[in-house]
């Protein structure tokens, strides 16, 4: 097997073993603890030293790892890469059963950011997220996370019979059309309570004991490598796990002892990142204050540390669509297995600009990786990121880059193997620089 082809592998395990944000970060967290890297709970005091390994969490969902170079931070700044935990999808509401025709188990969703909703349709999905327990200490539920690992329930189609127009385009409600079915009722089973109770018997505790819960649908089915010859990526949330699965491994295999590298992997860029965990929240800037202060350096050097640091904000590209070129940009067509994709935008929705671009092209020249740019079609809107939204709350210098990728936010996207280690090799260069 090609290296590419083990690393794409290695990315749709790693998707699979992740089905919510909190998987997300409990992965990150193993894989970070097995690679000599201590936590640091942000409610404790800090002591950094130079040379060590750390990371700290927040709100179970977003994660943030650094190693401690041996020169000051103040003068060589910090090598930072952004991506998020979160993807668009359905959160089940409290509670959540709901019965139809007498007989019909539904639950309760409601739409997390923005889907596409007939993707979701007809296949097999399941629960996963995080459950708050009972905990004699209020201000501190018990936290379990939990992810069933069967297929779970549905969200069927009308037939065609029933609904002639559906192949001319048909918007979907989302409180009416998208609800999973989950069970036929029998004389044994009670509506009320199914799903904590299902949930209870999972975690083997007492259904008495859950007090909330964080629970998102997450299609069942495994991704898989595909196409001719093998050049492709089916998978859901490649937006945006398989740029936190490229910074990661970049992080692992940096060999970058003198400079500072760190990875920040947010939550809810999907909605918005206006939430305590998202790119939107001080989150950053204060844990970039406590790193400064607990190698002993002073305000002064805190912001020399800022303007000396470099953000690369990861997040997923769109590729160029086969049959719907015409969508794009006339020039700049980006394809998959092209390279990571630059992304411009003259009204900075991206933060990419020609210092911070020629930055990341000159990265990617001495990694010997192809690249790409994005720009959007002038009379269409595009989507957002993390970068513009992070350097509201801290001026650092930042490029907006993505794999190309086809089908973005269906629960089954497209990417390409071969882009996985391009962006990978350049990640590793970047922290590499000295
Ligand atoms: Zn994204």
């Amino acid at each position: 097997m090609s290296s590419e082809i083990q690393l794409a592998n290695e990315l749709i395990d790693f998707i699979y073993e992740s089905p919510s944000p909190y998987h997300v970060v409990s992965n990150l967290k193993t894989t970070l603890n097995s690679e000599g890297f201590t936590e640091l709970p942000l409610t404790s005091t800090w002591k950094l030293e130079a040379g060590k390994k750390y990371y700290t969490t927040k709100n179970d969902s977003a994660l943030f790892a650094f190693t401690i170079g041996q020169k000051n931070i103040a003068e060589t700044g910090i090598k930072m890469i952004c991506a998020h935990s979160d993807s668009p999808g359905f959160k089940i509401k409290p509670q959540p059963e709901m019965l139809a025709e007498g007989k019909y188990l539904k639950l309760n969703t409601e739409v997390y950011g923005g889907p596409i909703l007939m993707t979701w349709m007809d296949r097999p999905l399941s629960i996963a997220g995080r459950v708050s327990l009972k905990s004699d200490d209020i201000l501190n539920p018990k936290t379990k996370f939990v992810s069933i690992n069967r297929p779970l329930m549905t969200i069927p189609n009308l037939a065609i019979h029933l609904n002639r127009q559906v192949n001319d385009g048909i918007a979907l409600n989302k409180q009416i059309d998208m609800l999973p079915l989950l069970g036929m009722l029998n004389d044994k089973l009670e509506k009320d309570n199914y799903l904590l109770n299902l949930i209870a018997e999972e975690l083997k505790v007492d259904a008495a004991e859950i007090i909330d819960f964080d629970l998102t649908l997450f299609e069942y089915e495994k991704g898989c490598v595909m196409g001719l010859n093998n050049e492709f990526i089916s998978s859901g949330k490649l937006d945006d796990l398989a740029m936190v699965h490229a910074g990661t491994k970049a992080l692992l295999e940096s060999s970058n002892t003198e400079t500072t590298q760190m990875l920040c992997v947010f939550d809810n860029e999907e909605v918005g990142s206006g939430t305590k965990q998202g790119a939107g929240s001080p989150v950053l800037k204060n844990i970039l204050e406590r790193i400064n202060f607990a190698l002993g350096n002073n305000t002064e050097q805190y912001f020399q540390m800022i303007y000396n640091s470099f953000m690369i904000s990861a997040d997923m590209a769109h590729a160029v669509h086969p049959n719907n070129a015409g969508k794009h940009d006339p020039i700049l067509h980006p394809v998959i297995n092209g390279g990571p994709v630059i992304k411009i935008h003259a009204n900075q929705k991206y933060t990419t600009d020609g210092d911070s671009g020629a930055v990341y092209e000159m990265i990617c020249k001495k990694a010997d990786v192809p690249y790409q740019k994005f720009v959007n079609r002038s009379d269409l809107v595009g989507g957002s990121t993390l970068g513009n939204v992070s350097t509201g709350q801290i001026d650092i210098r930042t490029i907006d880059m993505g794999n190309p990728m086809l089908a973005m936010h269906s629960v089954r996207e497209l990417g390409g193997v071969s882009d996985h280690t391009y962006t990978t090799k350049s990640f590793v260069t970047f922290y590499n620089l000295k």
